[in-house]
């Protein structure tokens, strides 16, 4: 178990207080009405924040489904915590710890294991964070060997607060109202992967775990919810692909969309995809024959591919 100083207790606590306290300011609205100015305001701040989640600190940072400039990555990682989630380190480990103990005991948030039932769901969905499963075993080498964001992980909430003042300065307690509100939302529907894509949902992919595809999900969480796809190929920056009888069917994923505009535009390079066969290879109802997987497979320079997970690491 890492030791932590009591100074980095302090502030990885103001974390999971501001969270309490937007829940509580998300009350404001209905004192101060909202307007149609403030409800964009509130979404506006929900999809970027939600964005730099998915595509910045879950698919970039975390999982390196593909590579992008250094300060796109610093300046993500900083919309990213304003989404009131802590740091870069804190969301990497979390995360690994995720994958690598996926619903068994060492997994921070498994709506199964040990909590079952409506705790399960209270758990995953945020309960997690107020027990000692909060703090990390272990931080992340290479972002913690980033200066730039160690120091964020540490100060994480200053992008939260800067938001709120700029909001309370543009609008007076209405738009502090819509953002306490688009807070609170964000943070629940980000933890809706953590605990309805592993109870709802389709399993088209083998995997040891009982991670889904969920719709309803990814709608919130701009593609994060084809869950199932995703514990399978993690490294894959496109979530959206399910099967359907013997064919590959790929979804809506508005983050790979993002993921591919950054390609575009030259700033994401080696974005790594599955191929078919390998997509195929993991079917969870194979009905047919498919040539045998060699994993790993070396991504090409133009367009790379993705091993599968073939168990834990
Ligand atoms: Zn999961
Ligand atoms: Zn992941």
């Amino acid at each position: 178990m890492r030791q932590y100083s009591p100074l980095t207790v302090v502030l990885y606590l103001i974390g999971p207080a501001l969270i309490l306290i937007s829940h509580v300011g998300s009350l404001l609205p209905f004192i101060t009405g909202l307007s149609a100015g403030a409800v964009a305001w509130a979404v506006l701040w929900y999809v970027l924040r939600m964005l730099a989640t998915t595509g910045i600190y879950h698919r970039l940072l975390t999982h390196k489904s593909y590579q992008a400039p250094k300060l796109l990555l610093w300046l993500g990682c900083v919309m990213a915590s304003a989404a009131g989630q802590m740091g870069p380190s804190w969301w990497k480990a979390h995360h690994l710890a995720h994958h690598q103990h996926a619903d068994q005991l060492h997994d921070p948030h498994s709506p199964s294991v040990p909590p079952q039932g409506i705790n399960g769901v209270y758990w995953s969905q945020g309960g997690w964070l107020l027990s000692r499963q909060f703090f990390p075993t272990k931080l992340p080498a290479d972002v913690e060997n980033d200066a730039f964001l160690r120091r964020l992980d540490r100060l994480h909430f200053l992008p939260l607060v800067a938001l709120g003042a700029v909001s309370y300065w543009l609008g007076g307690w209405e738009y502090l109202g819509a953002f306490f509100l688009s807070t609170t939302v964000l943070f629940h529907g980000v933890q809706t992967v953590n605990s309805l894509s592993h109870l709802v949902g389709e399993q088209p992919f083998q995997t040891d775990d009982t991670s889904r595809n969920n719709g309803f999900v990814a709608v919130l969480t701009l593609g994060e919810g084809w869950h199932n796809l995703h514990h399978t190929f993690p490294s894959s920056s496109r979530h959206g692909i399910t099967l359907r009888a013997d064919r590959v069917v790929y979804l809506p994923d508005p983050t790979y969309r993002f993921i591919k505009l950054l390609e575009r535009v030259g700033l994401a390079t080696r974005v790594k995809v599955p191929k078919e066969r390998h997509l195929l290879a993991r079917a969870r109802d194979r009905a047919w024959p498919v040539p045998p997987v060699t994993a790993p497979v070396l991504p090409s320079t133009t367009s790379p591919s993705v091993a599968p997970k073939l168990g834990r690491p």
